[in-house]
């Protein structure tokens, strides 16, 4: 029987256990060190941002600082973490060629979180594995998971909620918190779970670790002997550890601050992928390119190299594509869950953003508007605007239905005056499934396109089934946090959410005025010169 070490660094900061996690799998990957099990915990509190997130983006920096929470990059992927003194952490630490690790992600991920949700089951927990790479118990997640590999070792790891306190999660997290009430904290409270949610007590930590290191033996066939680091591992933490408290790691990924930026974001498989371009003069050339996102990549590196790769290139959605889809065949590289084609299409949507302030669009607003099917100078008609729902006062009698008496009292009564005054039809969207009726009923009649505010997370969701329709749309973000932002899609889809988003009214009317019937148009620029 193979020998592993049981390795338990118990409670550290943030900057130790993510040096840690460098140094144990450097160690493994150059044969300097044996098999390893590591459960680990962290104290103070930390927020873990995936490798490839940007910190600004996922993180509510000035409450973390108030509350001594750390912030620090994870060397995974995926999305950011809140870690209190509660959870646990497992981390199996081999080779890719340890006999019986299967070389398919999907498979590998399901073998390492099978094991881990039959030691819950040990605990009187019915967790199960559900792909990609979670654990579940009844449709709520108990420990999410991801993994690196270097070297022909790999690292992957797992959080195990024990006991979770969610408010504070939701501060640190960018969450808009502010307008969060109790019942919206009860909803995200339904998407996860905890060991003490579900047994009603905290089982004693040795009896969780015992279960979860017995199942990890079953499943490698091996024998779990407790060791601590080796000289190599404790010489090389001490040589990396001033690295990853700085913020040379913390900051690594960096979007393009301060200069023009365009913006995409796609959601896939694989997570959710947002592309930030900065081009050279002229728009000619790509200047600079962030992929970010709570997707998996590897090798870790090669979105920095494919970053590489397209700086320089002429900014050409053909060349892109092309270029991309070469550096994924030549490469190897894998974004599991992530096509290349959707990566250039990431890229892409936010190049054509470049032609936006030639459209009309402010530069300052380019990456408030997006467009589907056909490019934004090839949409200048439409007869409706559609307005969502969740803009109306919470508490109006048409917040569940088609209609508004323009009281005044939210952005959605402005909203219809402007239409009627554009000779648009305003329309209250309630859902996917009604948006998607009523744009198959304007492609039958033969409307050239139409108009609509959405918020971003919506689009990159339906994206894809708004390209099957087919109808050529200009969207408009929305402001405020949404229900996607407050993990709340389910009850919105039920026409449950109770927050209230607002308008981005002088952009919406601006398209509006473009995308006018001819002769509202002609009396709006006579109007507006008199
Ligand atoms: S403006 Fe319209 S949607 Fe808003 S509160 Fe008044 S009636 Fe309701």
């Amino acid at each position: 029987m193979r020998q592993w070490r049981l390795l338990d660094t118990g409670s550290r900061t943030a900057a130790e256990n993510m040096a840690l996690d460098e140094v144990l799998l450097t160690a493994r990957s150059q044969g300097r060190a044996p098999d390893t099990l590591r459960f680990l915990q962290f104290n103070p509190p930390c927020v873990l941002v995936g490798f490839h997130q940007v910190v600004e983006q996922e993180v509510r920096l000035e409450y973390c600082r108030r509350e001594g929470i750390e912030v620090n990059r994870r060397i995974t992927g995926g999305g950011a973490l809140f870690w209190d003194t509660n959870q646990l952490g497992w981390e199996v630490i081999t080779t890719l060629d340890y006999p019986g690790v299967s070389r398919r992600l999907e498979q590998l991920y399901a073998q390492l979180c099978g094991a881990v949700a039959r030691a819950l089951q040990r605990l009187g927990v019915p967790a199960a594995y559900r792909p990609r790479n979670d654990i579940e118990v009844r449709g709520r997640k108990i420990s999410g998971t991801g993994g690196t590999e270097l070297g022909g070792a790999f690292l992957y790891q797992g959080t195990l909620l024990i006991d979770f306190d969610v408010e504070t999660m939701l501060r640190a997290l960018r969450i808009p918190t502010e307008k969060l009430k109790t019942k919206e904290i009860n909803s995200l409270k339904e998407r996860v779970t905890c060991l003490k949610w579900e047994l009603g007590r905290v089982p004693p930590q040795a009896t969780i670790k015992q279960a979860i290191a017995e199942e990890f033996s079953r499943e490698f066939n091996m024998e779990l002997t407790p060791g601590g680091l080796t000289p190599a591992e404790e010489a090389l933490l001490a040589r990396r550890l001033p690295y990853f408290r700085s913020g040379e790691w913390i900051n690594a990924v960096q979007g393009p601050e301060g200069r023009a930026e365009l913006r995409s974001g796609r959601r896939t498989r694989g997570g959710f992928l947002r592309s930030s371009l900065v081009l050279g003069p002229g728009n000619r050339r790509i200047e600079s390119l962030y992929l970010t996102g709570d997707f998996f990549a590897h090798p870790r590196r090669s979105i920095y190299d494919l970053e590489a790769r397209l700086k320089g290139l002429p900014a050409d959605p053909v060349l892109i594509r092309r270029q991309v889809e070469e550096f994924f065949r030549d490469s190897g590289a894998r974004l599991p869950g992530i096509k290349p084609a959707e990566v250039a299409a990431a890229i892409n949507d936010a190049l054509v953003k470049k032609d936006y302030p030639r459209q009309g669009i402010p530069a300052a607003a380019v990456n408030d508007v997006f467009t589907v099917v056909k490019p934004l100078e090839e949409i200048t008609a439409a007869p409706v605007v559609l307005l969502p729902y969740c803009a109306k006062l919470p508490t109006c009698r048409f917040r569940g239905r088609q209609g508004c008496s323009e009281c005044g009292r939210c952005d959605i009564g402005t909203a219809y005056a402007l239409a009627r005054q554009y000779g648009l039809e305003p329309l209250t969207i309630q859902n996917y499934e009604m948006l998607a009726r009523v744009l198959r009923r304007l492609q039958r009649e033969g409307a050239p396109g139409f108009l609509g505010s959405c918020c971003e997370a919506f689009l990159a969701k339906h994206r894809r089934d708004l390209e099957r329709i087919g109808l050529p749309g200009i969207l408009l973000d929305i402001d405020s946090s949404t229900c996607y932002e407050l993990g709340q899609e389910r009850a919105a889809h039920a026409g449950r959410f109770e927050n209230q988003t607002t308008l981005k009214l002088d952009l919406l009317e601006l398209l509006m005025a473009r995308v006018a019937p001819g002769k509202a148009r002609r009396q709006v620029a006579v109007a507006a010169h008199a």
